[in-house]
């Protein structure tokens, strides 16, 4: 994957649910360690093992990108509220206005 700092969504297999995430340097090996991990608490494993599904990883799309890690998270946050299907937590969303308006703030 070329470019790094990205959101993404990758579809189930099974129904239409969505799992959005993002991935930077940092995280780039984030991917990878959603195949192999059995027992993580991400909304992604959560999904598989509750309704015995499977995300499609081969069809991961990019949804945005931006090289600024916080207007990633933002990003992040605003594709996760657009996705009616998206299985992530609410959880993943409860920082964005706190956020939103830090940038403001900071970004003049
Ligand atoms: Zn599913």
């Amino acid at each position: 994957m070329k470019d790094s700092n990205v959101v993404y969504s990758i579809p189930c297999e099974n129904c239409p649910k969505k799992y959005i995430g993002m991935i930077t340097p940092l995280l780039k090996n984030r991917l990878n360690g959603h195949k192999y991990t059995k027992n993580a608490n991400t909304a992604l494993d959560k999904h598989m093992k509750d309704s015995d599904h499977c995300f499609a990883f081969n069809n991961t799309t990019i949804l945005n990108k931006d090289n600024n890690f916080h207007k990633l998270m933002i990003k992040e946050m605003i594709e996760i509220r657009k996705e009616k299907n998206a299985v992530n937590d609410r959880t993943d969303i409860m920082g964005l206005s706190r956020i939103y308006n830090n940038l403001i703030t900071t970004d003049n």
